[in-house]
């Protein structure tokens, strides 16, 4: 018999009891889908996890309920591949490309991501560095991997993408890039351009700038400013004024 005709044969069995209201034997069977080696596959041609769940949540031996969490736990991990250390799923990428396992896990990823991962055979390594520098699967992996997805498929963000390919950024480097150093040249000249602001008005605190009392504070009401004019983009455009309460250290700017 087929390891499919079996798992079909014992799904049959768990939900009679099910539907009987009698699990004895159960646990036999459990026990037996627990030496099974489960797929995605097997899971959806079979339907053994929806038989199993039925178990857990009619039987009353805790025993019977704890084996099937058990079964449950490890076969929904089968489903989420971010929920896997996948080091054990590559052993070792070079001789594993992620081709060969493309039945059993790509198909479950979103379209974005299959994109990216079509055409990154270096992923499963990058993905390891990752859980060799984290030693687990938790929230913290779980975000660092996230992050790397979600960098590489922005269609902002060609640059990344293309160095990865390139081989430019190796997977070593990608697994342990900071996101500003993943930021697209766009976004990371918004934040340059932050920072000098952010410069400027530091600056501008320094030097003093002139002290009016043109302008009325909108925090304390009070009209003791003092207000300095930087040109922070191009010559054409207008000056930005900067302003500092003097009462209460309120800054606003305007242009
Ligand atoms: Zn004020």
């Amino acid at each position: 018999m087929g390891q499919e005709e079996e798992l079909l044969r014992i799904a049959k069995k768990l939900e009679k009891m099910v539907a009987r209201k009698n699990t004895e034997g159960a646990l036999d069977l459990l026990k037996k889908l627990n030496s099974c080696q489960m797929s995605i596959q097997l899971l959806q041609t079979t339907r053994i996890g929806v038989a199993v769940n039925g178990v857990r949540k009619h039987c009353s031996d805790k025993e019977v309920v704890s084996l099937a969490k058990v079964l449950i736990k490890n076969w929904k991990r089968l489903l989420d591949p971010l929920d896997v250390p996948f080091i054990s799923l590559w052993p070792a990428p070079s001789t594993h490309p992620i081709f060969t396992h493309q039945q059993r896990f790509i198909k479950y990823l979103p379209r974005a991501l299959l994109q990216v991962l079509e055409d990154m055979a270096g992923w499963p390594l990058t993905v390891s560095h990752i859980y060799q520098e984290l030693k687990s699967t938790d929230m913290k992996y779980r975000n660092r991997v996230r992050s790397r997805i979600s960098n590489l498929k922005d269609p902002r963000n060609p640059g990344l993408r293309r160095n990865v390919l390139s081989g430019a950024i190796s997977a070593e480097l990608i697994a342990k890039m900071t996101a500003e150093e993943m930021a697209s040249d766009e976004l990371r000249e918004l934040r340059n351009a932050m920072t000098q602001e952010a410069i400027r008005e530091h600056q501008m605190a320094k030097t003093g700038g002139t002290t009016t009392d043109l302008f009325q504070c909108s925090k304390c009401k009070k009209k003791n400013c003092t207000y300095n004019q930087v040109q922070t983009r191009s010559a054409d455009e207008p000056m930005t004024t900067f302003v500092l309460c003097n009462e209460c250290g309120n800054r606003w700017k305007f242009c």
